[in-house]
């Protein structure tokens, strides 16, 4: 049987269509959500990461604060910023993209923002409610492929999920909303031994390593869902960690890519603006 794909594009419509009904409310109540998009620098990339998520900000009618500072920036000057930003009540969330000039201190300033502004969910307080099952901001990329699993009727209760990555932004979190969903969960690293094996045990696969199509039919059981975190750029275009083509038969669902998990991240951030945006009214 074709596996079921787990369309992105679909899924963070229907999202964004919630958080559109969340600005129309706020409106009622005479509150725009507003999000400040932090840049230090001139990265390429960076740059149209930002200049997307301010488009997509403007869409659904959510202000969007375009701070574009020098590269030089100091430390002290972006601690002032980012403090001035905490104070200012029209941002209700911060987002301070990555990568940052090396002389930066990247843990100091994910600590700097006011963890009911941080809208990444990277705030240790975040982080730390995540483990400790409170609410608070989720990692946006995590938090997509949870959005994408409910959309479409996918319970991890008893499943034995496995997460190829431990990063903190996506494979640590992603394993804890996971084990928070009664998942049993198992996280694999660039030090696992037997990989395949241990990824042939999974009902839910989950990978986000970095590495073009790494994960080939030995690595699926017969029947798994399989989520596709991967982002790489190639000749051949952009492909994910999944080898889709030699993996699709095998599962009973599954992310493809571009067109997953890939457009779940953006329309999360803009829930997690609405949602703090509600927060700051209560
Ligand atoms: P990181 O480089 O921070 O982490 C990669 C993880 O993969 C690490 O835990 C690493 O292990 C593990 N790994 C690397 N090589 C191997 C290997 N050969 N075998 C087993 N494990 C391995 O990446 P991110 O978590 O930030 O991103 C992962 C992927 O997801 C990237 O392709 C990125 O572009 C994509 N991404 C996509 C997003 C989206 O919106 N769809 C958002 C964020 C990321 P170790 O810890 O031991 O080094």
């Amino acid at each position: 049987m074709d596996p079921v794909l787990i369309d992105g594009r679909v899924v963070s419509a229907a999202v964004e269509a919630r958080t559109r009904e969340g600005v129309e409310r706020l409106a009622e109540a005479g509150v725009t959500p507003g999000l400040a998009v932090v840049l230090v620098g001139d990265d390429p990339a960076s740059q149209s990461y930002v200049n997307m998520k301010e488009k997509d900000c403007a869409r659904l009618g959510i202000r969007s604060f375009d701070r574009r500072l020098p590269a030089d920036t100091s430390q002290e000057e972006l601690d002032a910023f980012i403090a001035a930003l905490n104070a200012d009540r029209d941002v209700h969330g911060i987002l301070v993209q990555q990568p940052m000039p090396s002389h930066l201190d990247v843990e100091r300033v994910v600590a700097a923002v006011s963890p009911i502004k941080d809208v990444d969910g990277f705030h240790p307080e975040n982080l730390g409610r995540l483990m400790r099952g409170l609410p608070g901001h989720r990692a946006c990329t995590p938090w997509g492929v949870m959005a994408m699993l409910d959309h479409y009727g996918i319970d991890p209760r008893g499943m034995r999920a496995v997460i190829v990555g431990r990063s903190l932004l996506v494979g640590k979190p992603m394993g804890l909303m996971l084990l928070e969903r009664d998942a049993t969960v198992t996280w694999c690293h660039s030090k696992t031994t037997d990989l395949a094996g241990v990824c042939r045990t999974a009902d839910l696969l989950v990978a986000a390593i970095g590495r073009p199509r790494m994960i080939g039919p030995d690595y699926v059981k017969e029947g798994a869902v399989v989520i596709d975190v991967g982002i790489n750029r190639t000749d051949e275009g952009l492909v994910g960690d999944v080898d889709f083509a030699a993996v699709a038969p095998r599962c009973s669902a599954i992310t493809p890519v571009p067109g997953g998990v890939g457009p779940m991240t953006r329309a999360m951030l803009l829930a997690n603006t609405v949602e703090a945006a509600k927060g700051a009214m209560a």
